[in-house]
């Protein structure tokens, strides 16, 4: 993410803003631009001679705004297929909360140029079901063929804790649900049917496998000893399309993390691998590589050498706030060709 400022004060600001705090103005966001632009007194931002208005969804949360006469709603919001009933307020409360998460997975998307083709352009196209079991019918989280379905539900900090313990997970988080679960998504975009496929059954296994037996072993028997030396989570040993979709959702969480990192111009270093150099603080940089557009041009192994002492620093500090660790996992030999491989993907499409 980006460190953003106020177009009209120039105040820090952050991705979710709708109002500046400092010089209050009305905020709207235009993707592509390290400013969040302010409204003027009719409510709309002028920007490259366009006229953009809020977002139709502006009630429930979302600050983007959308050029004047191409629709009511932005890009985000336009992707929901199904959402719940407006009458349903406690859904509705939900819904605005996980769109706030799908707001930041779009960000993402657009910045790595990835194609985005919705459901009401083209069959099998992107859409989000966004469905509550709070209130409604149990909602399975998963994705198939193009539709990503969410269990708004989730978003309660308690309930969605409940189920991190009970699976035994180090980590939950609705922002981490929408990175997965569109790492299905691509793969069945970028690489389903291309000349990548060879090379990610080399990596990942052997998609072809039944896919409900290895859900019924997995739950039964759990993950296989060892799981630790060549996959990133428990659930990644499940099929080889869930061990790319959590290599997918890591690929994402770190980048992102690098750029917020960047954005601020942080600098780290004192690490040499697990070792302490003190004499290296401050060399390495989060910047090298990172452009207004992310980490487009960056190598993958520059990418990790950089993010293995941030993550570390991150965890220390998170410790010093009585917190669990920002990043609770380890990145071994075989992840990381894993991850070099989802580097060529989203590389691939550039
Ligand atoms: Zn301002
Ligand atoms: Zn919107």
């Amino acid at each position: 993410m980006r460190a953003f400022s106020c177009s009209r004060c120039g105040s820090l600001v952050g991705f979710d803003d709708r109002t500046c705090l400092f010089c209050a103005s009305p905020l709207g966001y235009v993707h592509g631009i390290d400013r969040m632009r302010a409204l003027d007194d009719d409510g709309a931002a002028r920007w490259e001679g366009v006229r953009r208005v809020p977002c139709a969804n502006t009630a429930i949360g979302c600050n983007w705004l959308v050029p004047d006469g191409e629709g009511a709603f932005c890009i985000a919001c336009r992707l929901v297929r199904r959402h719940p009933h407006p009458g349903d307020e406690l859904a509705t409360e939900q819904y605005s909360l996980a769109l706030f998460a799908e707001r930041r997975l779009l960000f993402q998307l657009l910045e790595n140029d990835l194609p985005i083709t919705g459901h009401d352009e083209v069959d099998g196209g992107l859409a989000f079901d966004l469905l509550s079991s709070t209130t409604g019918p149990r909602v399975t989280i998963g994705h198939a063929n193009g539709v990503v379905t969410i269990d708004l539900s989730e978003v309660g900090d308690a309930y969605r804790e409940s189920l991190r313990v009970k699976l035994g997970e180090p980590y939950r988080t609705m922002l981490g649900h929408f990175r997965h679960e569109i790492g299905h998504y691509y793969w069945q975009v970028l690489v389903s049917g291309t000349p990548l496929l060879a090379r990610c059954r080399e990596l990942f296994g052997d998609d072809s496998t039944p896919y409900k037996a290895a859900l019924q072993r997995h739950y039964s028997e759990g993950p296989p000893d060892g799981w630790q030396d060549d996959y990133i989570s428990e659930y990644a040993t499940m099929h080889p399309w869930e061990d790319f979709a959590e290599t997918w959702a890591h690929y994402l969480h770190i980048t992102d993390t690098l750029q917020t990192a960047a954005s601020f111009g942080m600098s780290l270093g004192g690490l040499i691998g697990d070792k302490l150099a003190p004499e290296l603080l401050g060399a390495l940089t989060t910047a090298p590589g990172y452009s207004s557009t992310g980490y487009r041009e960056m190598g993958i192994d520059r990418i990790l050498d950089v993010w293995h002492p941030l993550a570390i620093a991150f965890n220390q500090i998170n410790r010093s706030m009585g917190k669990d660790d920002l990043y609770p996992f380890v990145i071994t030999k075989p992840v990381r060709e894993k991850l070099s491989f989802v580097h060529d993907v989203v590389a691939a499409r550039r």
